[in-house]
């Protein structure tokens, strides 16, 4: 699980963009020594057009030739800045600030990963919530904070794990640190709710039941635990399958094993030891491709015949 984790990381980082190339540069052709290269009057004194100023003139739709020019110029820049322009250079500033973090948000995450195994908790701390905050100024989304449906497919399963691995550290923390505040009660709410979308589920919710016994807020996490159970006594091969963990073929599954299997004996028997080596069935099924599709469309022809049985 750790290692999978840390292989997920790597190739995290390989991915990563590079930061934006400057979109014009300097060229010694355009410059006349002793001369302004916009007004051509003669100067020693070049002065460098700061980036924002830059930034602005280029949003009010001034054309913008050199990096350096002389004091008048610069004069006569800053009467052509327009109001809009400077508020949407602000903005655009913003926008490159929180795109070179979300490049960069692998790091946060293994430097915060790094400090939590030397015990250094309160930098860790810092660390994961700036990803977390990363990822919320990203999606944009102010009350609710971040949620797996934000995610697209593609990229849900994997940043769902993150999330898990993170969220259970920041439970840690918090839970030493400040165990009474909303802080984590919060993180709690959210680990419930990526859990289910996380791959390897299994070893977080291990991790969990583990620190009941250590925990400050015991009742807290012994909540968060039970609140995972439900996901754990999910059926391990069908989620395997169908990758969504409230897909409609999933429920009526559950309904199926809860409703009519554990009424009688031989369901019972069943339920337990398909429990019991389900899980590494579901492990082997889940990355290969084309043991995966005939599993998934059997289990969609089992929950058809099952609601036309009206179970
Ligand atoms: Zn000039």
């Amino acid at each position: 699980m750790e290692d999978d984790f840390d292989e997920f990381l790597k190739k995290q980082e390989a991915n990563s963009v590079d930061p934006l190339e400057p979109e014009f540069s300097l060229e010694d052709s355009d410059i006349e020594f002793g001369k302004c290269p916009q007004c051509k009057a003669e100067t020693f004194d070049l002065l460098l057009i700061e980036e924002f100023t830059k930034l602005s003139l280029i949003e009010s739709g001034v054309e913008v030739n050199y990096d350096s020019v002389c004091a008048e110029c610069i004069d006569g820049f800053n009467d052509q800045i327009t109001y809009v322009g400077k508020m949407k250079a602000e903005q655009k500033q913003k926008m490159e600030i929180l795109l070179a973090k979300w490049n960069n948000k692998i790091d946060f995450l293994k430097t915060g990963r790094s400090l939590m195994s030397q015990k250094i908790y309160p930098e860790a701390q810092k660390y994961f919530e700036e990803y977390i905050e990363i990822l919320e100024a990203v999606f944009n989304n102010g009350n609710e904070g971040i949620t797996p449906k934000m995610i697209s497919e593609d990229h849900r399963k994997h940043e769902s794990t993150i999330m898990c691995h993170l969220l259970f550290d920041l439970v840690y923390i918090y839970d030493k640190y400040e165990p009474g505040t909303a802080k984590l009660q919060y993180a709690c709410d959210k680990l419930c709710e990526f859990l289910p979308y996380s791959r390897g589920q299994g070893a977080v919710v291990t991790k969990i039941r583990k620190y009941i016994k250590k925990a400050k807020n015991k009742s807290l996490i012994k909540q968060l635990f039970n609140n995972t159970k439900n996901l754990k006594s999910g059926c391990f091969i069908a989620t395997a399958v169908f990758d969504e963990p409230y897909s409609v073929e999933l429920t009526v599954l559950r309904n199926f094993r809860d409703q009519a299997l554990k009424k009688y004996k031989l369901g019972r028997s069943f339920v337990y030891y398909y429990y019991k080596y389900s899980p590494s069935i579901a492990n082997k099924i889940r990355n290969n491709y084309f043991i995966k599709t005939p599993v998934k469309y059997c289990l969609k022809f089992i929950s058809f015949l099952l609601v036309k049985l009206n179970f």
